[in-house]
């Protein structure tokens, strides 16, 4: 029988798996001898049981009571022991922290005679109330699932009756009348009484915590942060210490260093006599850490050398909660804390360069998301014309411009119209989650940067101001006020600047991150700041270590300038039916009524020059390195009016309707498909439509010649879309070959070209032996090979059902995001080795969307791919990922 029950003696870090982030820390401490309440671990394997059985597993219960009572031998008091309780929390902790998302229950094994016995061993009646009360408002909340808001306005009556709006003017007799209350709360609200047996308190909260794992909004959270739906969570036991038994005593959470710059220091938030939760709600204001050094030398200095202990051991960035009771420093938890995306690349460095870690280290500390994040654009150095309203916390770093909405459910209906809202609270809370999806940005007016508001908003890498003072915020009349008396109300624009901290009142211009004008090469290293360098040196690095090469698609010159400027090692997806818009469309228009030879050709005559120069400049862009240009793919209606609007254009005019909109509408009826995706495109438009493909290979091979002839080194390679037999290729190649000998002759100039396909269909990827015969490179296109893997209209299925596969966790991400390696991956690999063993050395890239997605990139590294191709802004991101992927 598996072990369910972990003292914190007995776990390490390693153990994230079944332990959770929390337990395994808190016995990673542990053995590093820090000073952390005792206590012990519930599996996350014993939650898995419980969720697909309904029931506790066989085994637990002993084990659980044989690790309570070496807890309360070694505490030397019983569990709730009415003379002298022991008391614990039950804290959910799951192997990817959530912050906010699970349910924590302080004070277990209070009632209404351990309560005395508590407040006779503290000396302090009014500490004892209100710890026993916290605990019947908590359980209520979390355990009987009971509305907050009962407590919540007993509260408040209370501090009315004693003329105050602070918790620290409540006496012991206002606790203890709030203790009856909330007892009564429960009896009415839950149908039943608060437990007073300690031992079942504790069960019901080890089952609660089990149960919060399918929480609505942890399922919300999972599915943001992609976090797989079937961990389960541990349950940690831990002995309390108390924060909240005087001006002696608080409660804190730090940083090793600044979670939003990387900054070495002391960063944190500190509560004189309060409890747990109080720091993180932000409820009440905190103190800058540093205070504690003026409020208790002794517990600061031991804490700074705990910190640094710590940073040492996890060579890493970590994040910590304390407590301070009467005097003594205990720590509750700590993990290698969330930081922002500039915070990352800067902490590798530093890291690296205290010699903690090395270059591989460096690399793997960042991702190509957190490189997406700093290429975001930022709000102008100068801003003229605009309000600012007011300085709050740069808790979350960006940009974010939007309309003001102040209810999380106001913030998903405007974004459900395409607009954008940031989100103003006094305070988040998880039930804001659904709002801070929708939102550009959060502005909150109180809390720190350790708030639910700045933490989650900096995991999602969503711009966050937070703990705003000066504005006066009211959520229930929808506006808020700034100092000087300006009100903004729902829908007024508003920009927010989570690097500074800095709000407006209008929209705020944007411009490039430096980190942009860095890849640009318009900002050096050297002057670039201590970001830019630490980028430039992890970019270096990924690159020296990187297997596979990154290509770009583009189809025109300037894309293809800056796709080299980025980085980029050639083009691999030129579509060329993006040449073929604006006012080329009536050249396409005239192919598709041309009634005879002459006038086919007449037309394609038009275009070939159009081509021709397009590549040209492309070639000239990517001079010396390979060009892939796909031959035209979508069916041609789409370049087409519209069938509605022309039919009722047509009809409208009756008798007098234009000859030439006539026959475009019987074109247009001629060539409608009920299904286009699989209709009349890629291979088959060349082998139907005479001349099509040929147009484009001439234009190819002359822009080719031309730019040999003026001293370029041009690499075309020219590829076949949508081939599902080898027959389709040989037909088009044996064509294309015939042009390029003839222009060859015609230019007096050699163009080499290599012809090849594109494998996006299934039947290609089973058949790639054979086609790879008459290949010399394949291109997975993976875009359209998902849709006909699945089976899926990507046009269609997106909005119609994946949200309901998302909830339903058919898969964790959409397949169009990232790469499906079960499925889609599956005849990539066989397609890449047959086509290995058929033609060795055969050149292998993939030009889907997946090219710039880090986790694809990883996996066409795994598969020996030799390139992704991705859209020029992604460059940076995918070569970034494809160094890590070879580390
Ligand atoms: P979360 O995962 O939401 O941070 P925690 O389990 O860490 O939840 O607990 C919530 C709060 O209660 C934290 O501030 C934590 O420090 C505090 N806390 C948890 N256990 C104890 C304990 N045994 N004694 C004192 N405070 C505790
Ligand atoms: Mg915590
Ligand atoms: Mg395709």
């Amino acid at each position: 029988m598996p072990k369910f029950v972990y003292d914190f003696t007995e776990g390490n870090k390693d153990l994230k798996d079944l332990l959770g982030g929390k337990g395994a820390n808190l016995a990673e401490m542990t053995n590093l001898g820090l000073p952390v309440p005792p206590g012990f671990t519930i599996t996350t394997e014993a939650c898995r049981h419980y969720l697909e059985h309904g029931n506790l597993p066989e085994g637990l219960a002993d084990e659980v009571n044989a690790h309570l009572a070496a807890l309360e031998s070694a505490m030397g008091k019983k569990l709730g022991q009415s003379d002298d309780p022991l008391l614990v929390s039950v804290r959910s902790g799951a192997k990817f922290s959530m912050p906010g998302m699970m349910e924590t229950v302080l004070n277990v094994g209070l009632n209404d005679e351990s309560v005395h016995g508590l407040a006779a061993q503290a000396g302090d009646e009014r500490f004892a109330w209100d710890s026993y009360r916290r605990l019947i408002q908590m359980f209520g909340k979390t355990v009987l699932d009971i509305d907050g808001d009962p407590f919540e306005d007993a509260i408040e009556e209370a501090k009315r009756a004693r003329g105050s709006d602070q918790d620290a003017d409540l006496v012991a007799d206002d606790f203890k009348r709030l203790v009856e209350r909330f007892k009564a709360i429960v009896r009415e609200q839950a149908g039943r009484d608060f437990p007073s047996d300690p031992r079942e308190q504790m069960d019901l909260a080890v089952k609660a915590v089990f149960d919060s794992w399918n929480a609505d909004r942890a399922i919300l959270y999972r599915r943001q942060e992609r976090i797989p739906v079937d961990l389960g969570t541990a349950v940690n036991i831990c002995s309390m210490v108390f924060g909240n038994l005087g001006l002696d005593s608080g409660t804190g959470v730090a940083f090793t260093r600044d979670p939003a710059s990387g900054q070495q220091g002391v960063y944190g938030d500190y509560l004189q006599n309060a409890q747990g939760e109080d720091v993180v709600a932000g409820i009440r204001n905190t103190v800058p850490l540093k205070e504690l050094e003026r409020i208790d030398k002794a517990s600061y200095d031991r804490l700074l050398e705990i910190m640094e202990t710590l940073e040492n051991h996890y060579r890493d960035m970590c994040d910590i909660e304390f407590t301070i009771e009467r005097g003594k420093l205990w720590m509750l938890q700590t993990r290698v804390g969330k930081r922002t995306a500039a915070a990352a690349f800067r902490i590798a460095c530093q890291l690296l360069d205290q010699g903690l870690i090395d270059m591989d280290e460096a690399a793997r500390r960042v991702t190509g998301d957190q490189l997406a994040q700093l290429m975001f654009p930022r709000f102008a150095s100068r801003v003229d014309g605009v309000q600012k309203l007011t300085k709050g916390m740069n808790a979350s770093p960006g940009a974010a411009v939007g309309k003001a909405v102040f209810t999380s459910a106001r913030a998903v209906e405007f974004a459900e119209r395409g607009e954008d809202v940031i989100l103003v609270r006094r305070e988040t809370n998880p039930d804001d989650l659904a709002g801070m999806v929708a939102a550009k940005g959060v502005l909150t007016s109180r809390g720190g940067k350790t708030s639910h508001a700045a933490v989650v908003a900096r995991g999602m890498g969503k711009t966050c101001v937070c703990g705003a003072e000066e504005l006066d915020v009211d959520v229930r009349n929808g506006h808020f006020t700034a100092p000087g008396g300006v009100t903004v109300g729902e829908g007024d624009v508003i920009s927010i600047d989570g690097s500074s901290g800095d709000v407006y009142l209008g929209e705020v211009p944007v411009e490039d991150s430096p980190v942009v004008r860095y890849f640009e090469g318009e900002l050096t290293p050297e002057d670039g700041g201590d970001l830019v360098k630490a980028v430039d040196r992890i970019m270096k690095h990924a690159d020296a270590r990187a297997a596979l090469k990154v290509r770009a698609n583009s189809d025109n010159p300037e894309d293809s300038a800056r796709a080299r400027r980025f980085g980029a090692a050639g083009i691999g997806l030129c579509r060329t039916e993006h040449m073929f818009l604006g006012d080329r469309r009536q050249l396409i228009e005239k192919l598709v009524l041309a009634e005879d030879g002459a006038e086919r050709q007449a037309a394609l005559d038009a275009l070939e020059p159009l081509q021709r120069s397009d590549f040209e400049g492309i070639f000239e862009a990517m001079d010396g390195l390979p060009v892939t240009i796909r031959l035209i793919d979508p069916p041609l209606h789409e370049f087409l009016p519209d069938i509605t609007e022309l039919s009722v254009r047509v009809a409208l005019a009756g008798d007098g309707a234009d000859a030439t909109d006539r026959r475009l509408l019987e074109a247009v009826n001629r060539l409608h498909e009920q299904n286009p995706m699989l209709g009349l495109r890629g291979v088959r438009l060349g082998l139907v439509i005479p001349g099509l493909f040929a147009m484009q290979v001439r234009a190819i091979a002359e822009a080719a010649a031309a730019r040999r002839r003026a001293g370029g080194d041009p690499r075309p390679e020219i590829m076949i879309p949508l081939v599902g037999a080898v027959q389709e290729l040989e037909a088009v190649r044996d064509e294309a070959r015939g042009i390029l000998a003839s222009v060859g002759e015609a230019t007096g100039v050699d163009v080499p070209a290599l012809i090849g396909t594109m494998i996006e269909l299934p039947r290609a990827a089973l058949t790639a032996g054979q086609i790879a015969e008459a290949a010399e490179f394949f291109s997975f296109g993976t875009n359209d090979l998902t849709q006909t893997t699945w089976g899926f209209s990507r046009d269609d299925v997106e909005a119609a059902f994946f949200s309901r596969y998302l909830e339903l966790g058919i898969f964790g991400v959409s397949p169009f995001e990232t790469l499906d390696r079960e499925g889609v991956g599956r005849l990539v690999r066989i397609a890449a080795e047959e086509g290995r063993r058929a033609r060795p050395g055969i050149k292998l890239g993939i030009c889907g969307e997946h090219g710039g997605d880090p986790d694809s990139v990883h996996f066409c590294h795994e598969v020996g791919l030799d390139y992704v191709s991705c859209s020029p802004f992604r460059i940076p991101v995918a070569r970034l990922e494809a160094g890590r992927a070879a580390i």
